[in-house]
């Protein structure tokens, strides 16, 4: 199975896709982790990323492609993956179905922005293993401390109000797109992110059969 996730900064896609890795036993796919590793290792791939990804915008459709079209070669990409942040334009939607026919499902979690921007400078992530919380909806057993791995919790740096308003602003202007790309495709599944973590699971795991 091959599964792109779509939604608004916050809306759940990282939550969802553990989930359905999981359940469904996929490699997971994240772009804007691949991207802060590269950051945070200081390769040049990272340094020209950088101050892109803090700013919320987009870095370009050629870097990004290029390095979606090695990750899904790898062997744990054999039984299936799901796309967490990829395809975030339609160039690099139809660029994916060029390199692998085309999905099974886009999984779109809809939410409405005042709600994103009090998640995004609410959440709180773990360096170490990823896991995601929320100072207000989903706290950590212990504050700032991570309940799987034990490491102390970060904020990302994108996570404040300005770089979270801007990078609503552009998943509205440049993703949002891909909700019509994959509808005329008729691969899209669209849920209501306001329906509790446990919610929008269900629905998604309904749509793809248990
Ligand atoms: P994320 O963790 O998915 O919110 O991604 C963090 C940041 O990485 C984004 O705000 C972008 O700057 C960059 N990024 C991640 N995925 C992509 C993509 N598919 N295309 C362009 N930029 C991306």
């Amino acid at each position: 199975m091959k599964l792109v996730l779509i939604g608004a900064p916050a809306a759940g896609k990282g939550t969802q896709a553990r989930k359905l890795i999981d359940k469904y036993k996929l490699a997971y796919i994240s772009t804007g982790d691949m991207l802060r590793e590269e950051v945070s290792k200081g390769t040049a791939l990272g340094l020209e990323a950088k101050s892109i990804m803090a700013s919320g915008a987009l870095v370009s459709d050629e870097l990004i492609i290029a390095i979606v079209r090695e990750r899904i070669k790898a062997d744990d990409c054999k039984n299936g993956f799901i796309l967490d942040g990829f395809p975030r334009t339609v160039v690099q939607a139809e660029k994916l179905d060029e390199l692998i026919g085309s999905v099974d499902k886009a999984i779109y979690i809809n939410c409405p922005d005042e709600a994103l921007l009090k998640r995004i400078t609410a959440r709180q992530t773990c360096p170490k293993c990823g896991a995601s919380y929320n100072k207000i909806s989903v706290p950590p057993k212990v504050p700032d401390i991570c309940d799987v791995c034990g490491e102390k919790l970060t904020q990302r740096k994108d996570d404040t109000v300005e770089a979270g308003k801007a990078r609503l602003e552009t998943f509205h202007k440049q993703s949002e797109p891909l909700v019509d790309y994959y509808k005329k495709q008729n691969r899209l599944f669209e849920v209501d992110g306001m329906i509790g973590i446990d919610n929008v699971s269900s629905a998604i795991f309904a749509e793809l059969g248990d």
